[in-house]
């Protein structure tokens, strides 16, 4: 029922009925498409090995994988330092231009600054895994990259092995809450 509420409410705001969140997992993804995204979640289990909440991306032009990433966040000490943001700076800079094209794969439905910077990019497709009715800005709280006032629109595909996704974040978190014995250190080693 929040799942229709929250497709009703997008179309309500945008106008626009192709709403691929949750629901439609991973409508219109290719099995090449199910290979890259399995390659950017050991990316975002790499993340979590290093501290950082677990999302991976990967940038691909041509069917060339051009740059990937995990979170960064905690390792540069930068909080636009999403992976998606990450592989996006990296891939302009191996293909030496700004406007990149290709296809961003994450492994979490980006949030408003990510999908700002997809637009940006010029990225001509979006896959994502889980949708993140949180602070999803592809389609759950509001769609910028498909946004009527844009001057460019991404072909996005939501939900692609989105239970793989969730599993590594849900793990991810419950870990972090789990109090050490001895006081109030975590016991990941984690910056809690
Ligand atoms: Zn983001």
């Amino acid at each position: 029922m929040r799942q229709a509420c929250r497709v009703a409410r997008v179309r309500h705001l945008w106008g626009d009925g192709s709403i691929p969140v949750a629901g439609q997992a991973g409508f219109g993804a290719t099995d090449r498409d199910n290979a890259i995204m399995l390659q950017a979640l050991a990316e975002a289990k790499r993340a979590a090995e290093e501290g950082e909440v677990p999302v991976g991306a990967l940038f691909v032009d041509n069917d060339v994988v051009i740059a990937r990433a995990g979170n960064r966040r905690e390792t540069d000490v930068d909080p636009t330092a999403h992976a998606e943001i990450v592989v996006l700076r990296w891939a302009a800079k191996r293909l030496d231009r700004r406007r990149l094209g290709g296809t961003l794969y994450v492994t979490l439905e980006p949030c408003a600054m990510c999908a700002g910077a997809l637009i940006l990019a010029r990225v001509d497709r979006l896959v994502f895994g889980a949708a993140d009715p949180k602070a999803g800005a592809c389609g759950s709280c509001v769609d910028v990259v498909r946004a009527p006032y844009a001057n460019h629109r991404i072909e996005v595909v939501g939900g692609l092995l989105a239970e793989a996704s969730t599993w590594l974040l849900q793990g991810f978190f419950k870990q972090r809450r789990t109090p050490h014995p001895s006081g109030n250190a975590c016991s990941t080693g984690l910056r809690c």
